[in-house]
């Protein structure tokens, strides 16, 4: 391995990063609140369009944050997509409540619309509705809000956006993360901006956001001693942090462009390939192109996911299967479950034929035609001769 490792999503820092930080060192606000804590807040507010943002430590504590206002508790039912990151679902275990997870369908890859009706007239008929319905926005697509929000108002149960991938994503004219009673984002290292580690909760609802501060902060009461009436946790974010989170944002919609161009080279540079296709961009859409994800099919490839999934490793090029459907993990096992249709599996499927490439907004033209060359090389044999279809270079 003599060629420098190329990372799936890495860091990628604006520059600002450093004086930003230095600027909030030297007004000695090192605490889990401050002037940047509550821009970033601020600023986030404004880009998504939402009445109120609460800067965390994590995606997955908003999460949390938002079931405990809704009143998640021990026993309760709470819906989840299938197709993503445990951290989505980790909160509803936190809580003791119980995860049933629903299949994606094929064009966005998120909630089946489908699927999420026939576990609402189920639970309906039991007498057993959901407290929560957890949507995730896969890679950075928007799930169907419409038809989901339609469900979710029709059994009255509230929505919780996971946009902890999609932050600039736009859905029909609005900004990812603004759909739900509550939205989440999550500035961890390998998101589209970062502040190491960090998230957001939104709401236009300003009452419960008001909560969520003060149950983010040990829940302390209005007293000149320590008093708490009820259960808190440490869950904000601090000003040093905030302060990197706002020099990120400066920043997000070049690496937006960024994003979007690194999926438009590798689509036209594989496309013809036999086997290869690539994670559609749902209608009246704009996604942020978090990751780029092909589709193998193998027997058109004649080489397996996996075969890949090596020949990558040993160029020293960081890809990824998509995310292991939450209903086959270990740690959810006998949770229930229900598919887009009856012999239909879509998560399972994308899963099983899916691969995320190196994606960072800070990824080289060089890099990506190793990771192209790659690809081809292992699906067509050697065509390293073969010039690419590249359109233009992004600005890194
Ligand atoms: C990253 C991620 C989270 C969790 O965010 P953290 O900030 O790492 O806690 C939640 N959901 C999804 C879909 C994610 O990708």
């Amino acid at each position: 391995m003599t060629d420098s490792r190329i990372f799936l999503s890495p860091p990628h820092l604006s520059g600002k990063e450093e004086r930003a930080i230095k600027e909030a060192i030297a007004s000695n606000w090192i605490a889990p609140l401050g002037p940047h804590v509550d821009a970033f807040e601020k600023e986030m507010a404004t880009f998504t369009g939402v009445k109120s943002a609460v800067a965390v430590s994590s995606g997955t504590a908003a999460i949390h944050l938002a079931l405990d206002l809704l009143g998640v508790k021990e026993g309760d039912k709470v819906f989840c997509s299938t197709l993503t990151f445990v951290a989505s679902a980790n909160p509803i275990l936190y809580q003791g409540a119980e995860p049933v997870f629903i299949d994606s369908e094929p064009a966005s890859w998120n909630i089946s619309p489908r699927a999420l009706k026939k576990a609402f007239q189920d639970s309906a008929q039991k007498g057993t509705l959901p407290k929560a319905v957890i949507v995730v926005n896969l890679y950075g697509q928007s799930a169907k809000m419409d038809e989901i929000i339609a469900l979710c108002n029709q059994y009255d149960v509230p929505m919780i956006e996971d946009a902890a991938e999609s932050l600039g994503t736009i859905y029909r004219g609005a900004a990812s993360g603004s759909f739900g009673r509550f939205g989440i984002f999550s500035f961890n290292g390998n998101k589209i901006i970062t502040t190491s580690g960090g998230g957001m909760l939104v709401s236009n609802d300003e009452a419960a956001m008001e909560r969520a501060r003060f149950l983010a902060s040990q829940a302390r009461d209005p007293a000149p001693h320590y008093q708490h009436s009820v259960k808190g946790y440490n869950y904000r974010i601090s000003n040093l942090l905030a302060s990197v989170g706002r020099a990120q944002l400066e920043v997000l919609e070049k690496r937006i462009a960024a994003r979007r161009s690194i999926f438009d080279i590798y689509y036209h540079s594989l496309s013809d390939v036999p086997g290869i296709t690539f994670m559609p961009e749902l209608k009246d859409t704009k996604t942020n192109r978090w990751l780029s994800v092909m589709l193998i099919n193998e027997t058109e490839a004649r080489v397996t996911v996996s075969q890949l999934l090596q020949a990558l490793h040993r160029q020293n090029i960081e890809a990824r299967p998509v995310w292991k459907p939450l209903h086959l993990q270990p740690l959810f096992k006998g949770a229930a479950y229900y598919s887009h249709r009856t012999n239909e599996h879509v998560a399972e499927s994308l899963f099983a034929a899916g691969i995320c490439l190196p994606s960072g907004s800070n990824l080289t033209i060089d890099q990506q035609i190793r990771v192209i060359t790659c690809i081809r090389q292992m699906i067509e044999g050697d065509m390293s001769k073969r010039s690419y279809l590249i359109l233009g270079k992004h600005e890194v």
